[in-house]
Order: structure tokens, then sequence, then C-alpha cells
């Protein structure tokens, strides 16, 4: 798109910022996208310094939730080279969450290139230690004033960015889970499938419960009889057995995790196919107490592939892989890092190359 108008700022923050204590979207690079939907349009895509936004303590999004939101990373690679991950599957995302909520659509070309030139004008935000990355955060709100209950007319699209930290270190112990058998992410009908903020607030206070508890995040089962094993987090969640790999099945209520699309094609390549179906959380604890359960591990944009080492179920605590991460976790985030940094041959067309204009010379 390039009638974006870019302000730039007048005191850039980069160098304020400490690359060895990156945490995960604590802080934002200099600029951000926005765009605005009235009278039927998008309207005005700009590139401004990052700031606040004065909006209608009456916005319908503040109110009744009409907020989604999308993530992914840019990263720089070892060839110096700038690549996103799988944009055109946000985009569709994007969409899908937007038709869900009554969000207005807009082109894959404005939110792809906005993306791009975002990341081309932020290029020295993006970090160069292996794993940690760019993570760009596109989010849509209802910004029409109105306590009426009914789809907002006006919006603003936002795209935020954020120098990120690397997750998978095999010296932190792998992540633990309490199966959540009370509290519901989603239900039948709701909208587990969008990315949207009110399923993030349903999920709020039982994550709390669970850290008070002593673990690190909450494993959903289904809304309807707490049985069927849903999602980590908010992650999506796989598990393999001796002689198989599961995941459950998209049925309305999980998220359609794009880390877990490309992990699935992964698996097929490597001839270890994963079955995606309903799992019963039984399944899971006798494999556990059988030793037929090898690894789990959760996927995600922002931590690409999470082992989990522990499992509490009905007041027990059973240990996966002795705590650690197994190798199957290890290898499929060497080979995810290994594509988008640009290692791995990118046999799926899964990155796209952010063209960098001015290739700064290092000082001799
Ligand atoms: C974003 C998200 C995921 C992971 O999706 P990715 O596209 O792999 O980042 C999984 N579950 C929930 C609830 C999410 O919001």
């Amino acid at each position: 798109m390039s009638n974006i108008t870019i302000t730039r700022t007048t005191k850039s923050r980069l160098s304020e910022t400490d690359y060895d204590n990156l945490g995960f979207g604590q802080q934002f690079s200099d600029h951000m996208f926005q765009m605005e939907y009235r009278d039927g349009q998008w309207r005005d895509p700009a590139i401004v310094p990052f700031g606040d936004v004065s909006i209608s303590p009456a916005a319908l999004a503040l109110h009744y939730g009409q907020s989604v939101f999308e993530g992914l990373k840019a990263y720089r690679g070892v060839d110096d080279k700038v690549r996103l991950f799988r944009p055109d599957m946000n985009y569709q995302r994007l969409m899908t969450s937007c038709e869900r909520l009554c969000m207005p659509r807009m082109d894959e070309s404005t939110f792809v290139d906005a993306l791009i030139a975002l990341t081309q004008l932020e290029v020295d935000w993006i970090p160069r230690k292996r794993g940690q990355s760019f993570y760009l955060r596109p989010l849509m709100v209802a910004t029409e004033p109105s306590l009426q209950v009914r789809p907002a007319e006006q919006f603003m699209f936002f795209i935020m960015a954020s120098p990120v930290r690397e997750f998978f270190d095999e010296n932190i112990p792998a992540v633990s889970l309490k199966v959540e058998q009370e509290f519901t992410r989603a239900a039948p009908g709701g909208m587990g499938y969008a990315k949207t903020a009110g399923n993030y607030a349903a999920a709020i206070n039982p994550g709390q419960k669970s850290i008070a508890a002593g673990y690190d995040q909450v494993l959903w089962l289904d809304g309807r009889d707490h049985r069927y094993v849903e999602e980590v987090g908010q992650m999506n969640i796989f598990f393999r057995f001796t002689d198989r790999i599961v995941t459950p099945e998209l049925r309305g209520t999980i998220l359609p995790g794009i880390t877990r699309d490309s992990t699935i094609a992964l698996l097929k390549e490597r001839g270890m196919p994963c079955e995606e179906r309903l799992i019963d959380i039984q399944e899971i604890v006798d494999g556990v107490k059988s030793g037929e359960l090898l690894e789990a591990f959760g996927t995600g944009t922002a931590a690409v592939i999470a082992p989990v080492g522990k499992l509490n179920f009905n007041g027990e605590d059973l240990l996966v892989n002795a705590g650690a991460a197994g190798d199957l976790s290890q290898s499929l985030y060497d080979e995810l890092l290994g594509i988008q940094q640009g290692e791995v041959e990118d046999t799926h067309g899964w990155t796209v190359p952010v063209p960098i204009e001015t290739a700064v010379a290092a000082p001799a």
C-alpha cells in the first residue's frame, strides 16, 4: 500500500532498550501502524510514533468486547535477511475473527503491506540473537461511542511491535499444567476459534488460580463434559505416544494456530503423521502411567514449541518425560526456528522476505 503516510519519531528509544533482558511485549518499537474505519471504508493508513491514542470512554470495544487481534514474528536471519512467517495465515484468521464479531474486512494487501512497511521502518529494532524476534501485534477495536449493544460502525486498526526474548531453553524446566476441571475457556457455539479479547478475559482468573496452586498454565478441557483436551494456556497442544502423535481436532472451540498447522505439516513430512481427533484426558493420564506417553508440547507464535513436563489431574501430579523437554520438541523447535531464521530451506513458501532498502555497513 503505497499510500501509507509516515511520520517519524524525533527521538528513538532503541538505545535505551536492553536486548539482554527482553520480556514479551513489554517494550515497544518507535512506531506503530494505524488506520481508521468510518463511513464504510478503511481510511488514512499511517505509520506514526508509538504512543497513546485518544478514544471515547463509550467506545464499544471497551464495553462489549468487539476487539480482535493477531500475533506474528519477523526474524532476522543468519544471512541478515528479514522474514515474516506465514502472514497470509494471520490475515485469513483475522478475517475469520472479524466475521465472528461483526467487524469490517480489509484487503490482504492492506494487511501484509502494513506489516512490511512497519517492519522496514523498524529494521534496526529486529534482534540478531538466535531465537529472539520482532513480535508484531495487529489489533482491531470498535471505537464508536455508543452504549447500545450492536455492531459498531467505527473502528481503529493498529499494528504495534515489540522485540521479544527467546523462549526455548534446555536449562529451564518444561512447563507444568493444571488440568482445568472447573472453568471453561470456550464452549460449543462460542468464539473459541476467534482470536478475541473475550476469550483471554475468560482465562485470566483460572490462569491465576493455577499459578497460585504452583503450576505455570492451565490445560483446558472441553466446555461441555470437561473431558476432552482442547488447549494449553494460549497455545495448541500435542502429545507423542510410543506409537502415535495426537492433537485435538479443530471443532470451533479451539484456536486454529499457525504454529499448530506448521507442526502438523512438518510431522507429516517426517513420516510421523499426527492424528487430529478428540483426546480424552484419561488417554493422557493412562499414557503417563503406562510410560507410553513420551512427551507433550504446546505450540504458538510466542514460544514456538513449549515442552510440557508435568500435569496435575484430580489432585495428582504426573511427570511427563521426567519433567524435561523431549527430543521431538527440541527437533521441531530447531526446524521451525531454522525456517524462520533462514537456516533451513523453506520448501513450503512459508516465509515472506521483507525488502530492506539500505544495508548499513558495519564500521571497519
Ligand atoms: C494465538 C493463539 C494460539 C496460537 O496460535 P499461533 O498462530 O500458533 O500463534 C493458540 N491458542 C490461542 C487461544 C491463541 O489465542
